[in-house]
């Protein structure tokens, strides 16, 4: 796989969810949703992933982050269906990456799809090693192939995972669909706190490499219901900054995020904090609901602090005050 590869995979998709707009019209009530006590399990089909794959997928379920975000939704969310992510290489044809079918029940992780992001990553660190070193924001010991994968993966499930949660619930959204994925795999991972960031650097680490294989964007990149992917690479950073600028601010400092941008990380994360605690809360477990009312009393608080201090620095960079 490579990122054309990725692409690809995705215009595909893209089709598939033209038609599902077409049938989709007998979506069950909101009343039967929230008595839904779907569960998330991750299935390794070990007989069907090939050799050379099962190295790399063994480092990934070693580290148990699948199955910790699978936890976590079930504990969290009250999906109506059960949903499997399928670990294989025997898959439906024209499946080459991470793909949510669309009735949010079943995600195909192909096998195959993890050993390119390990292969492109052991490709592209050393010269990033040579040009800026190891950023700050990532220990030493963690700047490998091995282990940006597993957080580039983490963060690839969170999105998939958002997909699942859009269509078994029916969310409404007001963007792209591809858009809100990203921003659900964000929400979730950084809000994982035994990961924080770590996922969304991983990610930015991991689609800066694949991006850095087609420097030269095409009509199949701009006509993508995807953001071109090293527009994704700042997102991912910008919301990472955004929900620790304290901790991340060598980000900005040595250049990955840009001044302009990096100001408005902290109303970005906020957003797309507040927007997922809101959308997802009348489909929170009852437990979940009750345990997070001052973590989305605070996200509320968050977002209308960071939009106050970015308004106060809009205008002091206009000479209003
Ligand atoms: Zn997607």
């Amino acid at each position: 796989m490579t990122s054309r590869g990725l692409q690809t995979g995705l215009l595909t998709a893209a089709a598939f969810s033209l038609v599902s707009l077409a049938v989709c019209g007998d979506a069950p009530s909101p009343a039967a949703q929230d008595a839904g006590k779907g569960r998330v399990t991750i299935v390794y089909q070990d007989d069907a992933i090939q050799p050379e794959n099962k190295d790399v997928i063994k480092t990934i379920r070693d580290s148990g982050v699948f199955e910790r975000m699978a936890e976590r939704l079930t504990a969290a969310v009250a999906l109506p269906h059960d949903l499997e992510v399928v670990v294989t290489d025997e898959l439906p044809k024209g499946v080459d990456d991470p793909n949510t079918e669309l009735d949010g029940r079943r995600i195909f992780w192909p096998a195959a799809f993890s050993k390119d992001t390990h292969d492109v990553l052991a490709e592209f660190l050393p010269g990033a090693l040579r040009d800026k070193g190891v950023p700050k924001v990532i220990a030493q010991e963690n700047f490998t192939a091995e282990i940006l994968n597993v957080w580039g993966s983490q963060f690839i499930l969170g999105h998939e995972l958002g997909h699942a949660v859009i269509h078994q619930l029916n969310l409404p959204l007001t963007g792209l669909e591809e858009d809100s994925a990203d921003g659900f795999g964000t929400f979730f991972t950084v809000n994982d706190k035994d990961t924080g960031p770590d996922a969304a650097l991983g990610a930015a680490v991991l689609f800066d490499a694949m991006g850095s294989k087609r420097p030269n964007l095409t009509m199949e990149d701009f006509s993508s219901d995807h953001e071109v992917i090293q527009q994704r690479v700042y997102n991912f950073l910008c919301a990472a900054l955004g929900s620790d600028p304290e901790r991340l601010n060598s980000l900005v400092t040595d250049g990955y995020i840009p001044e302009l941008r990096a100001m408005m990380c902290g109303k970005e994360w906020s957003q797309l904090n507040y927007g997922w605690w809101t959308i997802l809360e009348p489909h929170l477990t009852p437990s979940t609901r009750a345990e997070t009312v001052a973590v989305r009393q605070k996200a509320r608080q968050d977002l209308e602090d960071e939009n106050a201090a970015l308004l106060a620095k809009f205008r002091k960079m206009r000479g209003q005050q």
